[in-house]
């Protein structure tokens, strides 16, 4: 069994369902999937395991509710169909687990209830209330109100922020596939499943990521962004086919079922889990391969010298993403310049910045110790 020893002795689990799962094109959403998905989180509840559930297919069922089979067009229709139906998902999950004698709550949060400290406590305190009434809280994003500026943007992300604010100790995300492979399964017949993932290293990246930085297998890169959340707040996390009825049972049971990756065993500090996970980035810096190797081997700052380009309009103390030219992004980190100054000193040499600013700047565009390393271990 090894490492899935570990899965066995979660007590407290985010599980997450994906769209595609519990709805279908045109129809709406899938009484019987969602049927035996209750069936297969009760079970775990009556092993004494406490569960919320992550749930998508408000947009997909209110599309199907309102009869807009070319899908909403506009930001409000999309908010619209959301309305419409995260209340038909509502009162399906209650139907499905009424059977099972258990009681669901509903919890709609946005990303900036997630990196406004006030606002991120009271969620905690809510949920933690749920589980203790013995509810199952079933989450959504508050797809509704939320626009870009405020969004988590999907539940992969939103289940692994809501797995760290309830500190549980295992994430599930059930999906069509039955874990991550080494190429596309659906057109790669050489591709297989890897059974346990370490770290989300460059290679496990390229799995998903094509040469031109492009996401290539569906849904997964996000599945890889919510891995590196757990893993960073050492919670361990299962992709696993939520088409096979007894799935969960089998997972907690430490069956090679999924993909299973890794908690860090060097769990990273709450204000370095904030700066990479919490608030989302305000703009994005290319650096070159020089520094990203400075940066994710040698644990250095970066400097100008290595940046390549600037995106966005930040200012200093926002949180960047970084990444290679066309690459995924590999690191995040508090940002000593805003973007108008960086676009100045980009490629410049320590000695030139003063000169490029007009004043004395600080040497380093991101201090090593705001510095978070996404992409593997070691770094942090
Ligand atoms: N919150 C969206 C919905 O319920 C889904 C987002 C996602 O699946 O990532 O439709």
């Amino acid at each position: 069994m090894g490492a899935r020893r570990a899965l066995t002795k979660a007590r407290r689990l985010v599980v997450k369902v994906g769209s595609g799962l519990i709805t279908s094109p045109g129809e709406g959403l899938d009484g019987k999937r969602l049927g035996a998905l209750a069936t297969d989180i009760a079970a775990l509840v009556a092993d004494r395991r406490e569960v919320a559930l992550v749930t998508s297919g408000a947009i997909v069922a209110g599309s199907a509710r309102l009869g807009l089979s070319r899908g909403p067009r506009s930001i409000p229709e999309k908010q619209a169909a959301a309305a419409v139906g995260q209340s038909s998902l509502m009162w399906h999950y209650e139907q499905a687990f009424k059977r099972h004698g258990i009681k669901v709550g509903q919890v709609l949060l946005t990303g900036q209830d997630i990196s406004d400290r006030g606002r991120y406590l009271n969620a905690r305190n809510t949920l933690l209330a749920l589980l203790d009434f013995g509810v199952l809280p079933i989450v959504n994003e508050n797809d509704t109100v939320a626009v870009d500026e405020i969004k988590v943007g999907d539940n992969d992300n939103l289940a692994a922020l809501v797995a760290h604010l309830i500190d549980a100790q295992l994430l599930v995300l059930l999906t069509d596939v039955d874990g991550l492979y080494t190429g596309d399964p659906r057109r790669d017949p050489a591709a297989r499943r890897l059974e346990t993932v370490e770290a989300v290293t460059e290679e496990v990246q390229r799995f998903v990521f094509d040469e031109a930085g492009r996401v290539s297998v569906g849904g997964m890169s996000t599945k890889l962004e919510a891995a590196q959340k757990a893993a960073a707040s050492g919670i361990g996390m299962v992709i696993a086919s939520g088409r096979d009825p007894g799935t969960l049972g089998r997972l907690i049971r430490g069956e090679p079922v999924g993909t299973y990756f890794l908690p860090r065993d060097d769990r990273l500090a709450a204000r370095k889990r904030w700066i990479a996970f919490a608030v989302p980035p305000q703009g994005r810096l290319t650096v070159d391969a020089g520094a990203r190797k400075a940066l994710t081997e040698r644990g250095k700052s970066l400097l100008p010298s290595g940046l390549v380009s600037v995106e966005g309009d930040f200012s200093a103390g926002e949180v960047v993403a970084l990444a290679e030219p066309d690459g995924p992004e590999f690191a995040r980190g508090l940002v000593n310049y805003d973007a108008g100054e960086l676009r100045k000193i980009r490629g410049a040499k320590t000695a030139e910045i003063e000169k490029a600013l007009g004043y004395k700047g600080l040497a380093e565009v991101i201090h090593r110790d705001n510095l978070v390393v996404l992409t593997g271990p070691g770094g942090c």
